[in-house]
């Protein structure tokens, strides 16, 4: 932060400056450079592209934005940082002709804005320093209200604050400290089922219970949603933790009798201790979330401690993460292409694009291994624009060369949780001209579980473009099967684990393959099979009723060039342009 004081006593200002204009960008650096009020360190991006991706590194104090930005605005790049949560003040510099955007850009959420003929080292340094002073009391507000309004218990602020001062005692008598992590199970159940005014009432209950569990020392906060956090102070060892969690776990567990019914409920913790896995408070915390979402998968109600293979996870996810935001921006990342066939002709049909990352040192990277890491670290987004900005940009290159072919592109939930994820869909298809109606995007189940009207109305929106939407992984995630009917579909997946789990033989699971099948009929669903590895999935899957399949067995994903050559002998004649359709 804007803290550091250099040797003369000024404060030392980190700014972003993103323009595109070189000598525009030397004549802001010499002016922020010859302030004699504060220390700038600068660091210019040139272009938006770079400058979405930095924005989320969130490590400048302030941000300088040209608002002309290419084929871009500074309006958009707002927009972003506004979806992003970036919390530094940004700040516009508008050209002459944009003068009347000024109202609009602090709507927008400009701290302010420069117009850019006026520019000199007395102005910029007291917008920049103005818009620093109004962020930070906007920040201390928020941090002042310290109550859960709901519970009554702190809030996320106040378990932090206290948790500092507990560790710096803790230091100082050398005595230990737990903290726990604890989630109610299947919260979004009741909340879904129940409403929302019951799923409060069961909150205040839980809040209620938890506080009585613990003594009077311990410190209990809510820190959003159905997550609550306890402190535990002076701890001797482990044993007295396990007491008390198992106590917190059968004590919050009970029956609880909200609104005028009982509900079953019970709650999952993880524990992360002072000194042993952190000396920093919001270290705890992340290892404390971390040992929660193990003993989830022990099954609800149970607790987990934060341990060795944990750390060693941690250390592995972060050393990803890492590498990752260096791999979106020094294009390490290359899409693979897997056939789609007809099963009957054993043409192909179409393919999915299936992300690899070219490691530097470790070679070919899984996306299994770093979808969930970059879904976790919020990556995702500029990931995925990657592939959907790829993707595109291949299908015209097909195009050109006389080709038309269907793209499958995966996309997280993640994804279309963020707000811009829509109209880039939308920007990207323009802009590489292709056919909308050869766009297919796979979701998993869970978004249609998830999905508000917001994201019918978004699904409706692409749908009526011609885009095409897919469940992926069919079968494996939430077996309600309401969404079916309410979402617009085009095509189900049927998951790979029902056809070749079992290896070489028969299909894994027949019944299940064969009712998916059914289901999609009756629905007027296209189905797709994953995972065919031999002669006999295909043949049995073909019989069952399913005419177009997908793996190892037809091909595996192949790199642009490979696929290329391939299209020309395999795709289907009736994608190929100079070909009598048919
Ligand atoms: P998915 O979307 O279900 O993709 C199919 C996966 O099954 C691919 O793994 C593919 O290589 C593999 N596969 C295909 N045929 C066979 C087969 O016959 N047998 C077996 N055992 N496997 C087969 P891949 O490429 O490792 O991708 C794994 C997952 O990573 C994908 O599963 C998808 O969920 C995710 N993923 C890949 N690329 C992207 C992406 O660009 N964005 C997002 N959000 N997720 C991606
Ligand atoms: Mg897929
Ligand atoms: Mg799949």
């Amino acid at each position: 932060m804007e803290k550091q004081t250099s040797s003369k006593g000024e404060k030392q200002i980190k700014v972003l400056v993103v323009e595109d204009d070189r000598q525009d960008f030397v004549l802001i650096n010499q002016a922020l450079k010859s302030s004699i009020r504060a220390k700038y360190e600068t660091e210019h991006i040139s272009n938006y592209k770079d400058a979405v991706s930095v924005l989320i590194d969130n490590e400048y104090d302030v941000i300088l934005v040209d608002y002309f930005l290419g084929d871009e605005t500074g309006f958009e790049l707002l927009k972003r940082a506004q979806e992003a949560r970036i919390e530094k003040p940004i700040i516009v510099m508008t050209g002459s002709t944009a003068v009347e955007l000024d109202d609009m850009l602090i709507k927008a959420g400009a701290a302010d804005f420069i117009p850019k003929d006026e520019i000199s080292s007395t102005l910029l340094d007291r917008s920049i320093r103005h818009a620093i002073e109004r962020k930070t009391a906007e920040q201390e507000i928020a941090r002042l209200v310290r109550r859960d309004p709901l519970t009554g218990l702190g809030n996320r602020y106040i378990f932090e604050e206290h948790m500092e001062l507990a560790i710096a005692r803790a230091a100082r008598s050398r005595s230990r400290l737990a903290v726990i992590f604890m989630d109610l199970d299947r919260f979004k159940d009741v909340n879904d089922t129940l409403g929302h005014h019951v799923g409060d009432l069961l909150l205040t209950l839980v809040g209620d219970r938890l506080r009585r569990l613990v003594r009077k020392s311990d410190f209990v906060a809510r820190i959003g949603g159905d997550e609550f956090t306890v402190l535990l102070d002076n701890i001797q060892g482990y044993h007295d933790v396990e007491m008390i969690v198992s106590k917190i776990i059968e004590g919050v567990g009970r029956p609880a009798p909200v609104s005028n019914t009982t509900l079953d409920i019970s709650v999952s913790i993880g524990v992360a201790m002072y000194p042993e896995n952190g000396a920093i408070g919001i270290e705890l915390m992340q290892k404390a979330d971390m040992a929660l979402y193990e003993s989830k998968a022990l099954g609800p109600g149970h607790y987990h401690f934060f341990t060795e293979s944990l750390q060693e996870r941690l250390v592995q996810g972060l050393e990803i993460e890492r590498g990752l935001k260096e791999a979106i921006n020094h294009s390490q990342l290359e899409l693979y292409y897997q056939p789609q066939v007809d099963l009957q002709t054993h043409d192909i049909v179409g393919v999915e694009a299936l992300v690899r990352w070219n490691h530097p040192e470790r070679g070919v990277v899984s996306p299994i291994d770093f979808i969930p890491i970059a879904t976790r670290s919020g990556l995702i987004i500029p990931l995925g624009e990657w592939v959907l900005e790829s993707a595109c940009r291949q299908m015209a290159a097909w195009n050109d060369m006389g080709f038309k072919v269907p793209v499958s592109v995966n996309v997280s939930p993640k994804q279309l949780k963020y707000r811009g994820f829509f109209d880039f869909v939308l920007k990207t298809v323009s802009k590489y001209g292709v056919d909308a109606t050869d766009l297919e995007l796979e979701l998993t189940e869970e978004v249609f579980i998830e999905s508000g009207s917001a994201s019918l109305h978004m699904f409706n929106t692409l749908r009526n473009m011609g885009i095409r939407i897919s469940i992926d992984d069919f079968g494996t995630g939430y077996s309600s099967m309401r969404y079916l009917k309410d979402i617009p579909l085009d095509r189900i997946k049927i998951d790979r684990s029902f056809v070749s789990e079992k290896g070489a033989g028969s299909i894994s699971d027949p019944a299940i393959t064969r009712a998916i099948i059914l289901l999609a009929e009756g629905l007027k669903l296209e189905v797709i099979a994953e995972g065919l590895e031999t002669e006999k999935h295909a043949k049995e899957i073909l019989e069952q009723g399913c005419s177009l399949g997908q793996g190892y067995y037809f091909y595996k994903p192949l790199p642009v060039r490979s696929i290329t050559r391939l299209l020309e002998t395999k795709l289907r004649p009736s994608l190929i342009a100079g070909e009598v359709k048919g």
